[in-house]
């Protein structure tokens, strides 16, 4: 009590129009204080909470940065010593052909990637894509065309993924887009499951919309990845442990894809080493 008049008395000598009159003005006064005391502990939360934010995005981006040097180097090491071969020995037909298709099959990772970087780059600004190329596309051709194309992850390719779409399914859009989004779900099954393991791709039209679902049965995801796997760059521990070649720009692409055209993007796992599925919805 003494040292509430005392500080009182300093008040009125110092500010006489900030001194509490009677007890409700004691009570305003506190209730301002909590307030501004609640409001900085708010705020320095919302500080902390954008500064995890931003150092996991600089960790993320030199994952980003170090895997792609890395997926670049792979391939051109490789087709540099091809190339070297071929030029100084003198090698039989057999051979040189095996070199060649070799070259090949690192030529189209190399063209893949960058592709991959620049659509990135370009829906990561904002801009639509694919609104040129519309065609009507029958969906089941389109699927086994997609597996050609990725023969060069697996040869095995046609064997390991099952097909299962009704012959009459079309859709009216971009092949481009449609071949970038399954084909980035195709390539991740066969990226993140054992090389014999199936995949399962089904196809239904239900309620308006094209469902796509590419289904695996391989290492899975925790309830924390599936959170995160459509974030661009994002990477889970699993994938980097492994050792699995990737950049995290896939999902983004798909998910950003999907939106422009209206659809969406589901995924379902039921843990680590479950496998995963990934439904596609586009308007039919
Ligand atoms: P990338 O495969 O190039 O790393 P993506 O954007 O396609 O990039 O995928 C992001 C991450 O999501 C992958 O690094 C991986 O951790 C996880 N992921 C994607 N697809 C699967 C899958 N079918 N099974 C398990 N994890 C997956």
């Amino acid at each position: 009590m003494g040292r509430r008049r005392e500080i009182e008395k300093l008040a009125s000598q110092l500010s006489p129009s900030l001194l509490p009159t009677d007890d409700t003005s004691v009570v305003a006064l506190i209730v301002v204080g909590v307030i501004l005391l609640s409001m900085i502990g708010a705020g320095t939360i919302l500080l902390f909470a954008w500064g995890q934010r931003q150092s996991s995005l600089i960790q993320q981006q030199r994952h980003f940065v170090s895997s792609v040097t890395h997926e670049l180097r792979t391939p051109l090491a490789s087709i540099h010593l091809a190339y070297e071969t071929l030029t100084k020995r003198a090698l039989p037909e057999e051979t040189q052909k095996k070199l060649l298709s070799m070259s090949l099959v690192d030529i189209e990772r190399l063209i893949r990637l960058v592709n991959q970087i620049l659509i990135s780059s370009r829906l990561d600004r904002g801009l639509s894509m694919f609104n040129d190329d519309v065609k009507t596309i029958l969906i089941d051709d389109t699927l086994h065309s997609i597996m050609e194309t990725l023969t060069y992850l697996d040869p095995n390719i046609k064997e390991r993924v099952k097909i299962e779409c009704p012959r009459d399914i079309t859709w009216r859009g971009s092949p481009n887009a449609f071949n970038m989004v399954v084909g980035n779900l195709v390539e991740n099954a066969i990226k993140y499951s054992n090389l014999k393991s199936t995949i399962e791709v089904f196809v239904q039209i239900k309620s308006d919309q094209l469902e796509i679902s590419v289904k695996d049965f391989g290492i899975g995801l925790s309830k924390r990845d599936k959170k995160r796997v459509f974030k661009m760059f994002y990477r889970s521990d699993d994938a980097t442990s492994r050792a699995i070649p990737g950049t995290g720009l896939g999902l983004f692409i798909v998910k950003t894809i999907l939106e422009q055209v209206g659809g969406r993007i589901t995924v379902t796992s039921a843990g680590r080493g479950e496998g995963s599925t990934f439904v596609a919805s586009i308007p039919a």
